[in-house]
């Protein structure tokens, strides 16, 4: 097979409901930009019919790539499958729940053509989310952007183009915990942004709630900066001053009006205090040692079953 121009990477997860219309809804748009393309979708270890749903699919849509993960690996590593197999001149990477509307390309494309190597899309307002998640989603971004060394941009997500070169840069990058807003933001080259104002999924529900979202910003902030880890040495440097200028006033407070036996009440908030952000201090390491441990292992980030 010859390279197509443009490969579309769809990672799905229990998506059987979505997948027609979302091939419906962008055939069209890919037909209209005269460019040859391939569709990839890495079906990451759905426990429904997406896998069928796609292999009958690929009988009327000659231009489909099925990637089947072993398992479910997640949709970081599931991107990270697509771009691999990807051999397109530029990769977009898209839902298939067709929050990113597919209408994007053909800018993208013009973007690309002026010579910009990314394309982002940015979400201009998220009101399809709710009001929980928006505000989580901007605290997080304010604190990653605060205490790491690159930006990742308010309000985008996968959705982008790359060009080829950006997509082999990303490959080299072998870490196997993969906050892909992050990688992508690391390897830097010519950027632009779009606006577009995000829908609600078309079918089906988010597979990121709660506590995976709380984990994905956990994710996100360890493996781009080790400001929580200094903290700590700053933390502890204040707290010895200031027990340093206590220790001072309970001497000169002695000299002068003699002894005094002081509260037990305060002794004990002090103790558990400190107990605590000793506590939140071992915290921290844990979590940065369970990411060691986790990389050293060197296993692969995902597992293919097979390709159809
Ligand atoms: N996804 C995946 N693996 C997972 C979870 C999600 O490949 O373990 C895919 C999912 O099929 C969809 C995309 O990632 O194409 C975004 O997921 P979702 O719509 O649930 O997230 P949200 O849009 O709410 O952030
Ligand atoms: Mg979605």
């Amino acid at each position: 097979m010859s390279q197509p121009t443009l490969s579309i990477v769809c990672p799905c997860y229990n998506e059987e409901e979505v997948i027609d219309i979302f091939l419906e809804t962008i055939t069209p748009i890919l037909k209209k930009t005269q460019k040859s393309y391939e569709i990839i979708f890495i079906n990451d270890g759905s426990t429904d019919s997406t896998l069928e749903v796609l292999k009958r699919a690929k009988e009327s849509y000659a231009s489909i790539r099925i990637i089947n993960f072993a398992r479910n690996f997640g949709k970081e590593s599931a991107l990270t499958a697509g771009l691999d197999s990807s051999r397109g001149e530029v990769v977009v990477p898209i839902d298939v729940d067709l929050q990113d509307p597919p209408e994007l390309i053909e800018l993208f494309l013009q973007k690309w053509e002026e010579g910009y190597d990314v394309v982002l899309a940015k979400r201009a307002n998220r009101q399809s989310d709710s009001f929980f998640k928006r505000k989580s989603a901007n605290l997080f971004y304010r604190l990653h952007n605060k205490i790491s060394a690159i930006e990742i941009p308010n309000n985008v997500g996968d959705y982008r183009l790359m060009s080829r070169r950006v997509v082999e840069s990303l490959k080299e990058l072998p870490e196997n915990q993969r906050f892909m807003k992050g990688i992508f933001a690391w390897v830097g080259y010519p950027t632009t942004t779009i606006e577009y104002t995000r829908e609600p999924r078309v079918a089906g529900e988010s597979s990121f709630n709660g506590w995976k979202l709380w984990n994905f910003a956990l994710d996100g902030i360890t493996s781009f900066s080790t400001v929580p880890l200094r903290v700590w040495l700053y933390i502890g440097m204040s707290i010895s001053a200031l027990s340093f200028l206590f220790g001072i006033t309970i001497i000169v407070k002695t000299l002068i009006f003699g002894v005094d036996l002081p509260g037990y009440a305060s002794m004990l908030t002090v103790i558990l205090f400190l107990g605590g952000i000793q506590l939140m201090g071992i915290g921290i390491l844990g979590e940065y040692l369970g990411r060691i441990y986790n990389e050293s292992k060197r296993r692969p980030i995902y597992i293919i079953e097979g390709e159809y």
